[in-house]
C-alpha cells in the first residue's frame, strides 16, 4: 500500500485552493460538497468560480500568510515554481497538500469517488494510472445503483435502535447483513420505506430466534481468482472466518472479507496440518459459536476434495450449510493450457482420476483407463508418473500417447511440460515440476500445439 486511505472531515473548516482556472473551480466545488469554506487565491479568479457560496476569493499571487487557519491546501495553477511554493510552505507547516497531476509534490492524493452519500466509495491507482482509475469508477457507477443514497439512509436512521437491541457486535453484523442484503433493502431501493420500516422492526424482535451459525463449503477454483464464482464471492464478503489450505491461492484468500479470521488448515503431501476429523471438528465448533464459516476449497469441493466428507459431519450436527461448485483443476488447467478435454476425432470421453490412493499405493482400474479415444486426468499423481505410464503402455496405451503435466495450472507459475508415455517421466525428472500439478494423458494433449498460440494466457 503505498498510500493511507482516509475520508476526512473538514465541515466548517477552512481549505485554501491555490489556482483560480477550471480546475481549482473543480478542487473548491468538492471541498464545499464536503462542507468546507474555501480560500481561493490566485491573480485571475473565474467569476463563477469566485462567487461560489462559501467562496473567499483572494486576487492575488500566492503567499505562505494565506496558509493561516487551513486545514488543507490543494494546488491547481498551471504555474510549477507556485505549485513547488505552495507544497514546501504547507509541508513546512504540516498541513496536507495536493498538487494536481504532480505526484511528488503531494502529501496526499484525491481519489476517485463514486458519490452516493452518505455511502462515498473512492478510489486510487496512486498515480499510476488515472486511466484505469476511470473505467473502475465507471463499471461501480453500475453496479451500485443511485438509491444506494437511500439505503445507506436507511440504515443510518436505524444504527442506533439495533445497536439496543442487537448488543453482540458479530450478531450486529450478522443482522444488518440480513437486513441489507435481502427483502427488506430491495424494499428500501424500489421506495417503499414504510414496508422495510415494519419488516426491520418485526426482525429486530424476532432477533433471538434467528438460526445463526453456518458453513459455506466453496469451491475456489484452481488458482486465478476470476474463476470464482459470483456466489464464492458473495460469501467471501459475508464469512467471518475463512478455512483454508494450501491449494487456495493467497490472491483468493486476500479477497475475503478484510477483517475475517483466516485459518490455515494446510494438507501438503504427508504433512498434513491438520486431520481431516479435525478439519471437520473445527468447522462444527466455528459454527456452533455462531459464527458463519468459509471452508475454501480448491478447485470443486466434491472432485477429490472431501468434500463430502466435511458436509457429513456437519448435517449430523445439524449445522446448516450451503455447497458452491468451483471450476474444478482438470478444467481450469485445460483450458488455460490449450488443451480441449474432449473433441470429436481424439477423445468421446473424459475420465478424472487420483493417483494418490489412501494406502499410497496407485491402485486404477489400468484396462479402463487405457482404452483408446478417451483423456484421462490424473490429479495428485506427479509422484506416480513413471508408474501411471508404464502401467497404461503395459495395459495396451500405445508408447507414443501424448501426455502432460500442467504445474500451477492457470497461475502465473504456470508450466506445461510435455511428451509421449515413454519419455515424460524422464522429462519430469529433469524438470522439477512444482505442486500442485496435474497429469492429462490422450491425443488432445496434441492439439495444443495448434491452440496454443491462439491461447493468451499460456506459456
Ligand atoms: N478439489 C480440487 C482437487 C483437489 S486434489 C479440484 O476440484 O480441483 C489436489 C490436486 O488437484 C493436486 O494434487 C493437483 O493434481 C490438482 N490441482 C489443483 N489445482 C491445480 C492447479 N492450479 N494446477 C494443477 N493441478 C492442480
Amino acid at each position: 500500500m503505498d498510500y493511507l486511505p482516509i475520508f476526512m472531515n473538514v465541515k466548517g473548516r477552512l481549505c485554501l485552493v491555490v489556482g483560480g482556472g477550471e480546475v481549482g473551480r473543480r478542487k473548491a466545488s468538492v471541498l464545499l460538497e464536503a462542507g468546507a469554506r474555501v480560500r481561493v487565491v490566485a491573480p485571475d479568479i473565474l467569476p463563477e468560480l469566485a462567487k461560489l457560496a462559501g467562496v473567499e476569493a483572494v486576487i492575488s499571487r500566492f503567499e505562505p500568510s494565506h496558509l493561516d487557519d487551513v486545514a488543507l491546501v490543494i494546488a491547481a495553477t498551471n504555474d510549477r515554481g507556485v505549485n513547488v511554493l505552495t507544497s514546501e510552505s504547507a509541508r513546512a507547516r504540516n498541513i496536507p497538500v495536493n498538487v494536481v497531476d504532480d505526484p511528488a509534490l503531494c502529501s496526499f492524493i484525491m481519489p476517485a469517488i463514486l458519490d452516493r452519500s452518505p455511502l462515498m466509495v473512492a478510489f486510487s491507482s496512486g498515480g499510476a494510472s488515472p486511466v484505469l482509475t476511470r473505467l473502475l469508477r465507471g463499471k461501480l457507477e453500475s453496479i451500485i445503483p443511485q438509491n444506494y443514497s437511500r439505503l445507506a439512509a436507511f440504515a443510518e436512521r436505524y444504527r442506533e435502535r439495533v445497536k439496543q437491541y442487537v448488543t453482540q457486535p458479530a450478531r450486529r453484523r450478522i443482522f444488518w447483513e440480513n437486513a441489507l442484503d435481502g427483502v427488506i433493502a430491495e424494499k428500501v431501493l424500489t421506495g417503499d420505506e414504510a414496508c422495510a420500516d415494519a419488516m426491520l422492526q418485526q426482525m429486530l424482535e424476532n432477533e433471538d430466534n434467528i438460526q445463526r451459525g453456518e458453513v459455506y463449503l466453496v469451491g475456489a477454483g484452481p488458482g486465478d481468482p476470476d474463476l470464482l464464482t459470483f456466489r464464492a464471492l458473495r460469501l467471501m464478503q459475508k464469512a467471518d472466518v475463512v478455512v483454508y489450505d494450501n491449494l487456495v491461492s493467497k490472491p483468493i484468500v486476500d479477497m475475503a472479507r478484510r477483517d475475517a479470521k483466516r485459518i490455515f488448515v494446510g494438507k501438503k503431501r504427508a504433512d498434513h496440518t491438520l486431520r481431516q476429523e479435525e478439519i471437520n471438528e473445527l468447522l462444527v465448533r466455528l459454527a456452533k459459536e455462531g459464527k458463519r464459516v468459509l471452508r475454501l476449497k480448491g478447485g470443486d469441493p466434491f472432485i477429490f476434495g472431501r468434500g463430502g466428507e466435511e458436509i457429513e459431519t456437519l448435517a449430523e450436527q445439524g449445522i446448516p450449510f450451503q455447497v458452491v461448485p468451483g471450476i474444478t483443476a482438470a478444467s481450469g488447467v485445460a483450458s488455460y493450457a490449450g488443451i480441449p478435454l474432449t473433441h470429436r476425432d481424439y477423445a468421446q470421453s473424459c475420465m478424472f482420476v487420483t493417483g494418490h490412493l489412501k494406502d499410497g499405493s496407485m491402485n486404477l482400474d489400468w484396462d479402463a483407463l487405457a482404452r483408446p479415444k478417451q483423456t484421462v486426468v490424473v490429479y495428485m499423481g506427479l509422484h506416480g508418473l513413471a508408474t501411471l505410464c508404464m502401467e497404461l503402455i503395459k495395459h495396451g496405451m500405445p508408447e507414443i500417447t501424448p501426455i502432460a503435466i500442467v504445474q500451477q495450472g492457470t497461475t502465473q507459475h504456470q508450466r506445461v511440460l510435455t511428451g509421449t508415455l515413454a519419455t515424460l517421466p524422464g522429462i519430469a525428472e529433469r524438470e522439477k515440476p512444482q505442486a500442485p500439478t496435474l497429469i492429462i494423458v490422450g491425443g488432445v494433449v496434441a492439439l495444443r500445439e495448434k491452440l496454443a498460440w491462439f491461447h493468451p494466457q499460456q506459456n
